[in-house]
């Protein structure tokens, strides 16, 4: 068996990025660079904060992928074959990247996708846990889509949705705790 050590460095300014053992995304403690752990190291990405609302305080850091991307819904049939209005929006997704429940995942990206809004410096604090890859975020954005047009009061039969990334950013997202778990400081969704 081979085993390969990369060093995780930060590639910007050359601090040591903390994570746990299966954590594949990092940002920076001390300069807030993103990075995502591929082949050839650390790749550094883009990257933000979303910032706690006011009267919530930011007692644990996990990470999320903001995506903005253009959504195309087509083909939006009903269950009698009657065609309606497809739709073409740019549009921004806040999905968890760390592990989490299906159904505490979707509560929580349905929640950010829907209000979070203001952005910041990333937070001088270790933000672990992120293992979501870049195409297991676009599955569930693409899920996200599906759940909004499902829920739609028509009752739909078929339907084509298309998410097509045109920019991604990891956001440190924080957590305060709540009795003995954790709730979203940006939504109040809980864990
Ligand atoms: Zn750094």
């Amino acid at each position: 068996m081979m085993l390969r050590l990369v060093p995780l460095d930060c590639p910007a300014c050359g601090s040591a990025m903390r994570g746990e053992p299966w954590d594949t995304l990092f940002l920076c403690p001390h300069c807030g660079s993103g990075g995502i752990l591929g082949e050839d190291g650390l790749e550094i990405i883009e990257s933000t904060a979303l910032l706690p609302v006011p009267g919530r305080r930011a007692d644990l850091w996990r990470p999320a992928w903001i995506l903005e991307a253009d959504v195309t819904v087509a083909a939006r049939l009903l269950a009698d074959g009657t065609p309606t209005q497809g739709s073409g929006t740019r549009r921004r997704f806040v999905l968890p990247a760390f592990d989490l429940p299906l159904a505490t995942f979707t509560r929580l990206a349905a929640a950010l996708t829907a209000v979070a809004e203001a952005t910041g410096e990333v937070p001088h604090a270790p933000v672990t846990g992120g293992v979501l890859s870049t195409e297991d975020a676009l599955v569930f954005a693409r899920h996200l889509v599906l759940s909004e047009e499902i829920g739609r009061p028509d009752v739909l039969g078929s339907i084509r949705v298309e998410v097509a990334p045109v920019a991604w950013r990891l956001a440190a997202t924080p957590f305060e705790r709540a009795g003995d778990r954790f709730r979203c400081a940006v939504t109040g969704t809980p864990l």
